[in-house]
């Protein structure tokens, strides 16, 4: 079964942990939440 991880916030730290979680394992399934209107798209 895969696992799941939950990153609170959406800034430049939310999406760095996001890609870097999925590099290391693509199987993950990653949830963002961000309580703004916009996320950070550079990462
Ligand atoms: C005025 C200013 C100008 C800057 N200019 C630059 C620049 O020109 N170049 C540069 O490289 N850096 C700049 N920085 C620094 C850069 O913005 C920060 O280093 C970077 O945004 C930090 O990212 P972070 O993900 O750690 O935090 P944040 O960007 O603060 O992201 C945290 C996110 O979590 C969300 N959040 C918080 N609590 C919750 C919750 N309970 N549920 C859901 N979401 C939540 C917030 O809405 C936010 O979107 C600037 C900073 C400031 C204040």
């Amino acid at each position: 079964m895969a696992k799941n991880l939950v990153i609170v916030g959406g800034g430049a730290g939310g999406g760095s942990a996001a890609a870097e979680a999925k590099r290391n394992d693509p199987s993950l399934n990653v949830t963002m939440l961000e309580q703004g209107k916009f996320v950070a798209f550079a990462a």
